[in-house]
């Protein structure tokens, strides 16, 4: 069991206090106090400054959203492809497509399973799980969780978003779409873009809960459930089928009126914010302060008891169709009954 800084906050009380420590922060490492975060914008009444206070820490501090959009700005100023060079499918533009999704991958989640997981450069500092990666296990590819993940995430899914985004920039290129500049449209430019991460949940959701049914789970979802501890290289670690459907998300900009930038920023943050909510790890330590936001607890918990939380905690679906996990002990519970009810 952890002690000091590390141990759960209750955890420590309780033995301070001699009262009973809550059950299910007992099962972790490190959990969030209190139930897991919501989106106010979805509460009545109304509360503005909470509201205000979700969105700027979402928009204006170092998070998943943030790094994707300095990803997508500074890969578009440096080496997005001509729009006209995208006219015919031809190999040079293609390539350049490819390498801007697989190198900020690499770097990210190559970069994160370095610090966190080989250096050990924060320890256990607000990591949830208390385990290690998986090593010489027969359900992963290659017996090891982390070549695994990196075979589905770079070998399948980078393949099909690759694919999808290729047929958009073609169709986007040769005028088959509705499309914008920034000049001639700056406000809609901004409000699309502050937009495309709502559209992602809201897609993720209903793809998500698809992929439960018990059918469907078996053989496509099962794969990105090896991980039931998760890493960063577990993000978008999905079997081709899932791939295929989860991707389809790129689709809204063949109706949408939309920039190349819209895309590329939609592409982070479908591919890399993952890298950073599955890396294991609430917070990024700098030094001996919190210097970014990573693992995303809402998420933890679907990947530790399955049938909850299928959604984000963007738009909140699992409150309103009744499988939200707030990490209370009742909540996991309540999951264990609906599980087995699905599967007898
Ligand atoms: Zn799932
Ligand atoms: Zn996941």
């Amino acid at each position: 069991m952890p002690t000091g800084p590390t141990m759960p906050r209750d955890q420590r009380a309780a033995q301070i206090t001699g009262a009973t420590p809550d059950p299910e922060s007992a099962r972790w490492n490190y959990c969030p106090e209190g139930p897991v975060n919501l989106n106010p914008l979805f509460r009545w009444p109304l509360r503005p400054v909470a509201v205000l206070k979700w969105y700027s820490g979402a928009w204006l501090q170092i998070t998943a959203l943030t790094l994707c959009l300095v990803l997508a700005v500074g890969a578009y100023a440096l080496f997005f492809p001509a729009l006209e060079s995208m006219q015919s499918f031809a190999p040079g533009w293609m390539f350049r497509i490819w390498l801007l999704n697989m190198v900020p991958q690499i770097l990210v989640a190559g970069g994160l399973h370095w610090w966190l997981y080989m250096r050990k450069g924060q320890g256990m500092y607000k990591k949830f799980d208390r385990r290690d990666l998986t090593r010489d296990n027969g359900t992963f590819t290659f017996r090891n969780q982390v070549w695994d993940n990196i075979w589905w995430t770079l070998g399948s899914a980078m393949t099909v978003a690759t694919v999808y985004q290729w047929g958009i920039y073609w169709a986007m290129a040769n005028g088959y779409m509705p499309t914008v500049t920034w000049a001639s449209a700056p406000v809609w430019c901004l409000v699309w873009l502050a937009f495309i991460p709502m559209w992602s949940g809201l897609h993720f959701y209903w793809v998500h809960r698809l992929e439960h049914h018990p059918k469907l789970y078996k053989h496509v979802h099962a794969v990105h459930h090896r991980n039931v501890n998760i890493g960063p290289w577990s993000g978008i670690s999905n079997h081709w089928y899932e791939n295929l459907f989860y991707f389809t998300t790129y689709f809204i900009h063949l109706i949408v009126p939309s920039h190349p930038l819209h895309l590329l920023f939609h592409s982070y943050f479908q591919q890399v914010s993952p890298v950073l909510s599955h890396s294991g790890f609430e917070k990024l330590k700098v030094g001996d302060a919190d210097a970014a936001r990573a693992g995303d607890f809402f998420h933890q918990l679907h990947h530790r008891y399955f049938e909850c939380n299928y959604g984000t905690s963007e738009i909140p679906f699992d409150k309103w169709f009744g499988t939200y996990h707030d990490g209370s002990a009742e909540a996991t519970t309540r999951t264990r009954a609906y599980k087995k009810q699905m599967y007898t």
